[in-house]
């Protein structure tokens, strides 16, 4: 009989500063683009990463949440927090940090790691950049091509 696929989640906090601004246009293109944005700013964000995996019999988990808070806090927490997105984070180095691409960033990030553990994968990243504004992301590959 196959084990059950459960997605477990994990939820850290940081906050950050950041500002948003595209090389590729003009000041008064990046005002009108970004608004308020365009200026220097920060965010309580929350990042909540969940794990999709078989429940084996012998332990009756999918990986140890404890741990999984450990490994977000020595890949994302420790690197992020109360730094300045745009200058301060080698993996998001020449990157336009909004909501989008940091959740991106993330998933590379973190999807090596999780796969170290047996039959576990990233499942879905979903950050908050405020109580109202979340972006999820799904991994490059289309769920429903996927199957
Ligand atoms: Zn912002």
């Amino acid at each position: 009989m196959s084990l059950p696929t459960v997605e477990i989640t994990r939820r850290v906090e940081f906050s950050a500063a950041h500002r948003l601004c595209s090389p590729q246009l003009s000041e008064a293109e990046n005002r009108r683009l970004y608004g308020p944005c365009y200026e220097h700013h920060g965010h309580n964000y929350a990042l909540e990463v969940t794990v999709r995996g078989p429940v084996p019999t012998e332990t009756g988990m999918v990986m140890d949440l404890n741990r999984l808070g450990m490994l977000l806090d020595e890949e994302v927490v420790s690197v992020v927090d109360h730094k300045h997105l745009n200058h301060d984070v080698p993996f998001l180095e020449g990157l336009i940090p909004t909501a989008e691409v940091v959740a991106v960033a993330f998933w590379e990030r973190l999807q090596p790691r999780i796969e170290e553990f047996e039959g576990c994968r990233l499942d879905r990243i979903r950050l908050f950049e405020s109580r109202e504004n979340f972006v999820d992301y799904h991994g490059p590959t289309d769920r429903a091509s996927r199957g």
